[in-house]
């Protein structure tokens, strides 16, 4: 059987691990644009020097040997043909199939300001190749501009302090990490990156944004007339599936590529995972969709069911946080918080069961309170301090000695 694999991100590679143990004989190949494996989560570190290209790598020693994957680097994919089952290559190859994975991102998007996507000094950050960009901008640029202040515009910018940068991070919203944390959590964080010398200007948005003769942007306008000065431009304001190579192919997509509980799309034999599918965009996600994929590509079915909530760890100066489930309190919400000097945890809860919790500080029991949320426990009948909930408090010893839940 010929497995075909787009993309040598964790959801691909996860998944052509899952092919091998699954199946000895199988022939799997790997395409990426890549030539380097690399870790996005990591790619701040590149940024502050603390780490080269090879130390990026997420896989185990020998991986392509270990797993006996054959891995075509540094190529583009520019069209799938499900009914001839073939991929074809930018070079004008085509490379058959009996299964194929789209295992292959989401890319960076660039608002319509200005011209800001046509600005040579203008980056997004998903690749290592935009860190490589931003890391030779940077040795020529004294004040940096951020535009977005999600995981990504925080990153570049904590990679970019390290190199002694003045920054400023411009957010439309009242807050920082507004789809991750509540404002409370967020505060903590910028009060960090305050005290580093990051300059945040929050509430507004980039308006205008005019190139130079040399081509590139020396001034971004926001919305209210201010200009902030710069020599760089980082956009980190969201993300889009990259599935314009599908156009024609037949294979559905909305947000992204969509597949069914099996991670597979429309077409027979066409599997997709990982930041394509738009399900979700965190790293644990794409690698559990990988190895669903690959169970499934083989002929295993298992279902992907790890769609409840959305998860997020961050951490940055040493300050960790852990955010499962919703961050906004709706209608009818109960709250419930705990802080001190050493911690910040709230839980919002609907008729007696956890619908997301944050824990800021301390993310001890998390595997608890996500147990909680996934599987939709009631927990009105405990009568204890929420925050000092553990599993012993929902499990008791049957019989036969075993374990069982009981709320
Ligand atoms: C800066 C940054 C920081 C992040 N931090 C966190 C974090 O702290 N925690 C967290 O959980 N998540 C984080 N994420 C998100 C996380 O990295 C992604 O969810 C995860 O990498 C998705 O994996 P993937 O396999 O779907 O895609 P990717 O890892 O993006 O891999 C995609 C692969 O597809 C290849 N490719 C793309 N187009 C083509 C094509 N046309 N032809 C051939 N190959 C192609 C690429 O070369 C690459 O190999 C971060 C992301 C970024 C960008």
């Amino acid at each position: 059987m010929r497995y075909v694999i787009i993309g040598a991100g964790t959801a691909g590679l996860e998944a052509a691990r899952t092919i091998r143990k699954e199946d000895g004989s199988a022939r799997i190949s790997v395409i990426s644009a890549d030539t380097y494996i690399h870790s996005r989560c990591m790619l701040h570190k590149y940024i502050a020097g603390e780490r080269d290209e090879v130390q990026l790598d997420f896989t185990e020693d020998n991986f392509w040997d270990k797993f006996d994957i054959n891995w075509m680097k540094g190529v583009k994919v520019c069209a799938a043909c499900p009914e001839e089952k073939v991929i074809v290559l930018e070079t004008g190859e085509k490379v058959g199939y009996d299964r194929l994975l789209l295992a292959n991102e989401a890319d960076s998007f660039s608002p319509p300001v200005g011209e800001l996507r046509k600005a040579s000094n203008v980056f997004g950050l998903r690749n290592l190749s935009d860190a490589q960009a931003i890391v030779k901008e940077a040795g020529h640029a004294e004040q940096v501009l951020v535009i977005g202040s999600g995981l990504v515009g925080l990153d570049a910018a904590y990679g970019l302090l390290e190199k002694g940068k003045k920054i400023t991070i411009v957010e439309m919203a009242p807050q920082i990490l507004p789809v991750q944390l509540d404002d409370h959590a967020a505060e903590a964080y910028q009060k960090l990156f305050e005290r580093a010398g990051v300059r945040f200007i929050l509430g507004r948005k980039a308006s205008e944004a005019v190139c130079g003769h040399d081509g590139k942007i020396h001034k971004v306008t926001l919305d209210n007339g201010e200009e902030i000065p710069c020599d760089l431009v980082i956009v980190a304001a969201g993300v889009r599936p990259s599935s314009a190579y599908l156009e024609g192919s037949g294979i559905a997509c909305e947000r992204g590529v969509t597949v069914d509980t099996h991670m597979q799309t429309n077409k027979p034999g066409v599997y997709a995972a990982g930041d394509i599918t738009g399900l979700s965009g965190i790293w644990p996600n794409a690698t559990e969709q990988g190895r669903v994929a690959g169970k499934n590509m083989c002929g295993i079915p298992e279902m992907y069911t790890d769609t409840f909530a959305a998860k997020n760890t961050i951490n940055f100066f040493g300050l960790v946080t852990l955010c499962v489930g919703r961050i906004r309190e709706e209608e009818g919400d109960q709250v419930q918080i705990k802080e001190d000097r050493r911690q910040y945890k709230r839980a919002i809860l609907r008729q007696g069961k956890i619908e997301g919790i944050l824990l800021q500080g301390d993310i001890s029991n998390a595997g608890t309170w996500q147990y909680l949320i996934k599987n939709r426990i009631d927990i009105s009948g405990i009568q204890k301090d929420i925050f000092g909930i553990s599993y012993a408090d929902f499990y008791q010893v049957d019989e036969t000695g075993r374990y069982e839940w009981v709320v």
